[in-house]
């Protein structure tokens, strides 16, 4: 018998009216004869509204006790959910992450899986019950409840298709699938039919809310097929898979972009080995992430470097750059942060040339300056001014043919 894992996120179990589509829809699954294991998130903003009123108490709550905290969003979900089933006439069972045996590591709000013990949810299974699991939880062998992290339902979903051997995991969204750009930007945005790991990583790096990233990577290592679609369409969504050689046809696959960057120099400093170590290790250690990094060319013996963070680690990095400025006798330290990225994504990039220069002239036609450019394997960012942005994006879009089918 097909066994299916279904996720459904906040926003589709936001509501009791919005709990009686999923419950229906998950009944409507059982009774074409499928198993059901389903994951659902915390209702709506119930997450970011515990994590307020943490904050109303304290500025550092002690991991353990937020993380008890935040899973109960996720039991209120599943007990609903469950009560939902029963009222129409169907038997399910609702678990928490440790009831279902998630076992994690001790890292509290941002836990990793070490392992899951399938016997209750198979026991239950075996019962015909519908098993209806609490994601972004399980237990640490210190017996200690934890988070996996935001977003973390994704990962529990794909974490449990991986070990029962689900024949697919579906995650359910309020959003018809994933889209080759924004369509809050770009209104001729396309529903992309087939997508491969790598690049929905790709694109949840450059802006691209998709699903939790951490979730990705265990689907590649797994070879989990996932279906992202909408739980209030009947129509068929976006199918994350191992890349297949006709993907490569397709030479972008989409266009992100991310509004929130700052853009950082270290003017003239030496150009001697360990300088840029110092600078990126300073950042490090405080905990700042760094995306793009450009050196100059040194010229007589002295360089520029330039990166890209983001904005919510704009104080903190103008106080580190202070001082490195000082302790590498630095000329100056400059920011922006009136800076967007655009990246394009695609497997095809890496059986295409061009694909870069297509890029830089649609940018050039358009008149938008480029300050910074990154690439990987399969894609290319460019950081321009973010009044620019939108309509970068709509021309990028258009001039790599996105929009037409
Ligand atoms: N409720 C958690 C969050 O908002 C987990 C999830 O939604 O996947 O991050
Ligand atoms: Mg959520």
């Amino acid at each position: 018998m097909v066994l299916i894992v279904q996720k459904y996120g906040g926003s589709s179990v936001a509501n009791i009216s919005k709990l009686n589509t999923v419950a229906k829809r998950i009944i409507g699954t059982k009774k074409r004869g499928n198993r059901v294991v389903v994951v659902v998130s915390a209702p709506g903003d119930t997450t970011d509204e515990l994590i307020e009123l943490a904050s109303e108490i304290t500025a550092s709550p002690e991991d353990r006790e937020m993380d008890m905290l935040l899973a109960t969003g996720e039991q209120k979900s599943i007990a609903l959910l469950a009560m939902t089933i029963h009222a129409l006439g169907e038997d399910a069972i609702s678990f928490t992450g440790p009831q279902c045996g998630i076992i994690t590591d001790v890292s509290h709000g941002k836990a990793k899986i070490s392992n899951i013990n399938t016997a209750r949810i198979e026991n239950e299974l075996k019962k015909r019950k519908i098993i209806i699991v609490a994601g972004f939880q399980g237990i640490s062998h210190e017996d200690n409840i934890t988070t996996l992290g935001r977003g973390g339902s994704d990962l529990t979903a794909v974490a449990l298709a991986s070990v029962l051997r689900a024949d697919v995991c579906e995650i359910y969204t309020d959003v018809e699938g994933i889209f080759n750009a924004d369509p809050r930007v770009v209104p001729d945005a396309r529903k992309i039919e087939r997508i491969s790991y790598d690049e929905i990583l790709e694109m949840a790096g450059s802006g691209s809310q998709v699903m939790q990233s951490r979730s990705i990577e265990v689907a590649k290592k797994y070879n989990i097929n996932i279906h992202v679609r909408s739980t209030f369409s009947k129509k068929e969504g976006t199918i994350i898979c191992k890349e297949a050689p006709m993907m490569e046809e397709v030479v972008v696959a989409g266009v992100s972009h991310e509004k929130d960057n700052v853009k950082m120099a270290i003017i003239g400093v030496k150009d001697r080995p360990g300088i840029v170590a110092k600078i990126f290790g300073a950042l490090s250690d405080n905990g700042v992430n760094v995306d793009m990094i450009v050196q100059s060319s040194a010229i007589s013996g002295v360089n520029d470097v330039s990166f890209t963070i983001k904005h919510k680690d704009l104080k903190k990095s103008i106080k580190i750059m202070d001082k490195v400025k000082k302790a590498l006798k630095a000329k100056q330290v400059i920011y922006s942060d009136k800076v967007a990225k655009i990246s394009i994504i695609g497997v095809g990039m890496k059986s295409h040339s061009g694909v870069a220069a297509k890029l830089f002239s649609i940018l050039a036609d358009k008149n938008i300056n480029i300050q910074m450019i990154a690439t990987s394997e399969i894609r290319v960012s460019c950081v321009i001014d973010v009044k620019d942005m939108e309509r970068a994006v709509r021309a990028v879009h258009k001039g790599f043919g996105l929009s037409k089918k």
